[in-house]
């Protein structure tokens, strides 16, 4: 009889300690798991939250700026709009009947750099486009690099 309740106690005993041990080893581990989850489910919302204010940002307002800043306010206006694009992250259509249209595309554009780095590129094709057309050269050649010069790089 006191054996049986000694055998029981030692059991007990173990048990504890494996716990407590459960405790001590994987209770850190379990914590850092937890955080590294939390911080990723923090930056998924951040990222979204991002995305979603730049989905709604004004882009014409964006060009417009652009367009008095870099070039003084000589280009033609231009209607800026978010659409889903195969390959490039944007592009210029010129000669339409509602004038001159820049697509972004959604997928490509995921920041603000983004955006002004293809808002300055497309900003370009729409100066340079008459004397492309007319002389049908590369969309990319001389004219067209002579412009991307002002924003200081090669967007
Ligand atoms: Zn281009």
């Amino acid at each position: 009889m006191f054996t049986h309740v000694g055998k029981e106690n030692v059991s007990t005993i173990s048990q504890f300690e494996a716990f407590r041990e459960d405790l001590v080893v994987r209770g850190p581990v379990q914590i850092a798991v937890s955080l590294v989850c939390l911080l990723v489910i923090f930056m998924c919302v951040r990222y979204a939250v991002g995305l979603g204010r730049l989905r709604y940002a004004d882009l014409h307002a964006q060009y417009q700026q652009l367009n008095h800043d870099y070039f003084a306010s000589e280009l033609k206006d231009a209607q800026v709009e978010w659409s889903h694009l195969n390959d490039p992250p944007a592009m210029t259509y010129t000669g339409e009947a509602g004038g001159t249209r820049i697509v972004l595309d959604v997928d490509s554009n995921t920041s603000d750099s983004d955006v002004l780095e293809s808002l300055q590129h497309e900003s370009c094709h729409v100066q340079t486009c008459q004397s492309v057309q007319s002389t049908r050269q590369d969309a990319h050649g001389s004219p067209f690099q002579k412009c991307i010069e002002r924003f200081g790089g090669n967007p």
